[in-house]
């Protein structure tokens, strides 16, 4: 097992917002999170890749980090839990004034302190392997929408986490933009990434999962295979939540 969480919450002000999150990722799989719009989905990436501190909760780590967020924790644990993971965006969040080559090697260089020529290479065939080689120098605002986020795949894959994160990647895309880049995150499932995906693609989540959560109201509400949550459900909310999402009106 990678990493065991056990009662995560987390409140902003008097919203709480995760509640008692109880979950394992195990290496090497993909777990997928569903659920509407406000059930913690966002907030659970970001206590995962330390954007967030939770109020409560344990994580413990397969390498022997354990982080009890009711205990005090130094800076250098915060910047241990923060390199675990990279995280891939719903908006991309690439940095505007910066080619695609130079958003790929910045975090490895400046955060990373890794040697630029390792970090170039490394970033040349990151950028091979999502099919965008030919634009390392050009500008965000010069790449479509798909092609964005695969830079912003490729940026997390350089910082060489352990986990990678995925929140809604598809969602700002026009339509015939998300094929692609399920289909490089399909290739990183076969590599044996171990992955957190956040989505609304049901037919992709059938595909690439291991296991697959529904969260409503900052809990978990249920908790299977692909085959048990999305073709099954057991729990009506769970039913309720796929057929607006699968049968819009
Ligand atoms: P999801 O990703 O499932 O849509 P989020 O985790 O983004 O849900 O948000 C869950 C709830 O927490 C929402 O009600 C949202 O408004 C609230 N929330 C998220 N981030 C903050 C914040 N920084 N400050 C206050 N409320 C927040
Ligand atoms: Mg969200």
């Amino acid at each position: 097992m990678f990493l065991s969480i056990k009662g995560l919450a987390k409140s902003f002000d008097k919203l709480e917002v995760l509640r008692d999150i109880n979950l394992e990722i195990e290496k090497g799989k993909v777990l997928t999170i569903i659920g509407p719009s406000g059930s913690g989905k966002t907030t659970l990436l970001r206590c995962l890749n330390a954007l967030e501190h939770p109020n409560k909760g344990i994580f413990t780590f397969d390498d022997g980090l354990i982080m009890d967020f009711e205990n005090k924790m130094s800076k250098n644990t915060w910047l241990k839990l923060r390199r675990k993971s990279g995280m891939v965006f719903q908006s991309y969040n690439l940095f505007p004034h910066k080619t695609v080559l130079e958003n790929v090697t910045e975090g490895p260089i400046i955060v990373q302190k890794r040697d630029k020529n390792e970090v170039r290479g490394t970033a040349e065939q990151l950028l091979e392997k999502v099919g965008l080689k030919d634009k390392q120098d050009l500008y965000p605002y010069q790449l479509s929408g798909g092609q964005q986020q695969r830079v912003g795949i490729a940026r997390a894959l350089a910082l060489k986490p352990d986990l990678m994160l995925f929140d809604e990647p598809t969602s700002a895309l026009d339509p015939e933009l998300v094929g692609e880049v399920l289909s490089v995150i399909k290739e990183l499932a076969n590599e044996g990434w171990t992955m957190v995906i956040v989505t609304h693609e049901i037919q992709f989540a059938r595909q690439v999962s291991d296991e697959v959560i529904f969260m409503d109201g900052g809990y978990i509400i249920e908790q299977g295979s692909p085959e048990e949550v999305l073709t099954s459900p057991r729990e009506e909310r769970t039913q309720q939540f796929l057929q607006r999402i699968l049968n819009p009106a």
